[in-house]
């Protein structure tokens, strides 16, 4: 399904650049991998590929800032422990190209269910043997003894000494970041939100080790304290924040340079609304304090959208009522929960992803020199945001400049409604794709 050619043109596309400018209509020119015009392209290499758009959205591929290629949708959480390693391992390179499939070209991996299994993804796609999004992998996620969400997938440390030896024995197998889950989950039915497991001695060791190694630290953290213990510590990108108190906000709008928080918001509104077919009814889900959770982290989340702190879209994809392939619903739901407008929700999503993938600046826009890691979609997200979420709208995904998807016969789609006007005038409508 993917091609090789080198050059690509693609003509009369809805260019979203993700610098924050208006959409505009024009044309993108794509060699060796790379972007080199956009809006105006001179003249068509020779040998180029010419992809006429009519007025389909041409954007940056999105980033999730919170993946899990090993969760195998699944409602049995002490599963993921129990999975047998090889099938596992497929299960994870699956999720990796439905993540690709979805427009989907950035993925930060906030932990693996067994050690190795994000770094050897991350390595076989970066080699080219399987398809997937650019990745940054984690290892398990470390907690303390009495600690863990889920026993079977869990590193353990106690005191600095026993963060400092784990984060060492995890940067020895290669991963790119650290998961610290310092919170409860209320799905466990035994360890709540707001309750906070780490010390402050543990989280500056795990976090001065890692940084020390040249490693980013990102953590679980639902509670008020354990969001201002992130802050206080440094650690870089900050899951959940459900409940944040007035000094958290101040802390997060002082440090909002640096720090990443990325809600997984989908999670929540998911496991509140959807989870009963898996055996988790609404009552079920509200009795344990996930409608209070949900509640307090849109009036959360919407102070820091207002205090400019970045929030990003992504998180705890792959369980049985949050499967793989619906990544996009958090768009959605930063949308329509946190009031960020289609744009915004875009740029937290491209531009934003570039900047936690550490590549701000050839990464999550579509600007002359940036990566060419391309979606096109059959429509206007900044009209419907939810047409991210629907895979025959995305047409086009492109990695690195080489098509991973692409409509299995572009002469016999219809036009895009835009279009459907001047169909008649366009001579070339018989050979809208161009194939050298
Ligand atoms: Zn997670």
């Amino acid at each position: 399904m993917s091609t090789t050619s080198n050059a690509v043109h693609f003509r009369d596309v809805n260019i979203i650049d993700s610098t924050g400018a208006q959409p505009y209509r024009g044309d993108v020119l794509v060699t060796d991998g790379r972007i080199r015009q956009v809006g105006h392209v001179d003249a068509t290499p020779e040998g180029a590929r010419t992809i006429n758009g009519r007025g389909r959205t041409l954007m940056s591929g999105l980033c999730d800032a919170h993946t899990h290629f090993t969760w195998n949708n699944s409602a049995d959480l002490d599963g993921l422990g129990t999975l047998p390693v090889e099938e596992h391992l497929l299960f994870a390179l699956e999720s990796a190209r439905t993540y690709l499939d979805s427009g989907y070209t950035m993925c930060l991996g906030a932990a693996s269910a067994k050690d190795r299994l994000d770094v050897v993804c991350r390595d076989a796609i970066a080699a080219g043997r399987f398809p997937g999004p650019r990745y940054l992998a984690n290892g398990p996620e470390i907690a303390v003894t009495g600690g863990a969400l889920v026993k079977g997938i869990t590193k353990f440390a106690d005191g600095p000494e026993g963060m400092r030896r784990v984060v060492r024995e995890l940067v020895d197998i290669g991963v790119d970041q650290i998961k610290l889950s310092m919170t409860g989950e209320e799905i466990t039915g035994s360890k709540h939100a707001e309750d906070t497991y780490f010390s402050d001695e543990e989280v500056a060791a795990a976090v001065t080790e890692a940084h020390r190694r040249g490693r980013r630290v990102c953590a679980h953290a639902r509670s008020a304290e354990s969001v201002k213990m992130c802050l206080r510590h440094k650690v870089d990108i900050i899951y959940h924040a459900s409940y944040t108190d007035a000094e958290g906000l101040d802390l997060l709008e002082a440090n909002r340079d640096w720090v990443f928080v990325a809600p997984g918001l989908n999670w929540l509104v998911a496991t509140l609304y959807e989870a009963e077919a898996f055996g988790f009814p609404q009552e079920a889900a509200e009795a344990v304090g996930y409608k209070r959770e949900l509640d307090a982290a849109i009036s959360g989340l919407k102070e820091m959208h207002r205090r400019g702190v970045k929030i990003l879209p992504g998180g705890d994809y792959g369980f049985a009522w949050t499967p793989h392939g619906t990544y996009a619903r958090d768009l959605q739901h930063f949308v329509e929960l946190l009031d960020f407008t289609p744009m915004e929700a875009i740029i937290a999503a491209t531009a934003w992803g570039g900047e936690i993938m550490l590549q701000p600046d050839e990464l999550g826009k579509v600007q002359p020199g940036y990566l060419a890691d391309l979606i096109v979609v059959d429509g206007d997200p900044l009209e419907d945001i939810t047409i991210l979420q629907d895979p025959s709208k995305m047409d086009f995904v492109m990695k690195d400049g080489r098509f991973h998807k692409e409509p299995e016969d572009e002469a016999f789609r219809p036009p895009a409604p835009s279009d459907a006007a001047d169909i008649l005038h366009d001579e070339a409508a018989e050979t809208v794709l161009q194939r050298p």
